[in-house]
């Protein structure tokens, strides 16, 4: 069995190191995430030609590579005295220039404050220190009440709860670390704190003014985007489950319901989804996790998630290989259990000729007891399409594209394989066979189901469905 729930782990000044992001990538992770909030891009530029040196040194298709804009994070200014914050104290708090350090807690970001009532929750560093809003003075400063105190340390993250700010969707760093990511042609990119659909407008604008495409995750952790999940899901290539700040901004007992109605959404609508954050976080410092967390990431792959995503374990944590190597293990048990839930009955085909092969795909393999399904793919939607009913099969998508390749990485259950082109129905069943075969998916007197798109080469077009067996070598 080839396991399907995909693994993406961030890098970090635990995993960067020469024999570090080795081992990091020889684990086989499908994915590795570069926190634009971290590092600058000699870093991660440095980092990306690694990967690709070591994808062309090894064999199959590397990891994928994802580029997480920082979006409008609103932090504590670089002030290195931090603050100290006494229960009960009453402190000002505001836009960078409203406040000096010294005499409030000034903040980083280009925001405004729109509607903010008294009693209103500001919760930074995750949660540690907790601020109540006791008047807003103008809309660049508030005066707060100290509810939970403690020493605020510089540059953490600031959430403000039910209070709604002017912020734009992208900041001028992150039109800067797009265009990176465009420059260095990445295979995803995720923006944080998407509050609506139309979100995704400005780098659609970008990708047009390049004329490139790269598909784009929202980062659900804002209580406005679960009331625009459907419009998101749509706008969007997928969504991540970003639990950090979403942990924040709704009360923490509802992360589990909402967990699964996002995966669920997305599962419906044929989108990637990726669940984030404190998967197996003790492991940042010990060598195993603990049942909650082994029990945490098992129900996410019984849900149905596309990809996992590691975050300071592998970044700054003792034990990155160990971590993947330990989440790859969880999620290889989940997927043989026999009562996993077939998902083919729940996710509803749409009524056109690809979704209609696609569907039918996996359920010849999982009548038939079919291992393999080839899907011959130019854009990638033909695999995806697959993916989407979650067959017992593994999804092996040849296509001749590359970046097409490295972006089905983050796609449940989809092996992809870069093949050169072929020019006929004949040769491309010769080629599946060939390629199938020198990876021992496939042996002679064995079946697999192939969809492809006739004629070749014209995307949109899945339309041919076969059952092929597997000639004995002559
Ligand atoms: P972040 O995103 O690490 O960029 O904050 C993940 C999360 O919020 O869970
Ligand atoms: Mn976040």
């Amino acid at each position: 069995m080839v396991r399907k729930t995909k693994i993406v782990a961030t890098v970090g000044p635990a995993s960067d190191s020469e024999a570090g992001l080795n081992d990091l990538l020889a684990t086989g992770l499908d994915a590795v995430r570069f926190n634009m909030s971290q590092q600058n891009h000699t870093y991660y530029d440095n980092i990306l030609k690694r990967i690709r040196d070591w994808e062309s040194q090894n064999e199959g298709v590397g990891p994928a590579i994802l580029v997480d804009l920082a979006g409008p994070k609103i932090r504590t200014v670089d002030f290195a005295d931090g603050w100290e914050l006494t229960d009960g104290a009453a402190v000002l708090l505001g836009c960078a220039g409203a406040v000096a350090p010294t005499e409030g807690i000034p903040l980083t970001g280009e925001f405004k404050f729109r509607g903010v009532k008294e009693g209103a929750r500001i919760s930074a560093d995750d949660g540690r220190i907790l601020l109540d809003v006791i008047a807003s003075i103008s809309n660049e400063l508030l005066e707060v009440r100290v509810k939970r105190g403690g020493f605020l340390k510089p540059r953490k993250g600031v959430n403000f709860i039910n209070i709604d700010l002017d912020v734009p969707a992208i900041t001028a760093k992150d039109v800067a670390d797009f265009e990176f990511a465009l420059e260095k042609n990445v295979d995803w990119v995720a923006l944080s704190f998407v509050r609506h659909a139309d979100d995704i407008e400005p780098l659609q604008r970008i990708m047009n003014q390049h004329q490139k495409y790269i598909p784009i995750l929202a980062k659900i952790e804002k209580p406005e985007a679960l009331d625009a999940l459907d419009e998101i899901v749509q706008a969007f290539d997928g969504v991540m489950v970003a639990r950090g700040d979403l942990g924040v901004e709704v009360p923490l007992e509802q992360l589990p319901a909402i967990q699964k109605r996002i995966i669920r959404t997305a599962n419906m609508a044929g989108k990637t989804v990726v669940i984030a954050t404190q998967l197996l976080s003790t492991m940042q410092e010990n060598p195993y996790p603990t049942r909650a967390e082994v029990t945490d990431v098992a129900n996410a792959v019984y849900d149905g998630t596309d990809a996992l995503l590691l975050t300071g374990e592998t970044a700054i944590g003792k034990f990155p290989v160990e971590t993947v190597q330990q989440m790859d293990r969880i999620i290889s048990e989940v997927e043989i259990d026999p009562k996993v839930d077939p998902r083919m009955a729940v996710v509803i085909p749409q009524h056109t000729e690809s979704d209609a092969i696609a569907h039918a795909s996996g359920n010849i393999a999982n009548l038939l007891d079919i291992r393999v399904i080839v899907t011959m793919t130019h854009s990638g939607a033909t695999a995806r399409a697959v993916s989407k009913y979650r067959p017992f099969a593994t999804i092996y998508s040849l296509t001749p594209f590359l970046p097409v390749a490295r972006q089905l990485k983050l796609t449940w259950g989809v092996q992809p394989i870069v093949v050169q082109p072929y020019a006929n129905t004949d040769e491309m069943l010769a080629l599946a066979t060939e390629k199938l075969t020198a990876l021992q998916a496939v042996a002679a007197g064995d079946r697999f189901v192939l969809s492809a798109g006739i004629p070749i080469g014209q995307s949109g077009t899945t339309n041919m469905l076969k059952i092929q067996v597997v000639d004995p070598v002559t």
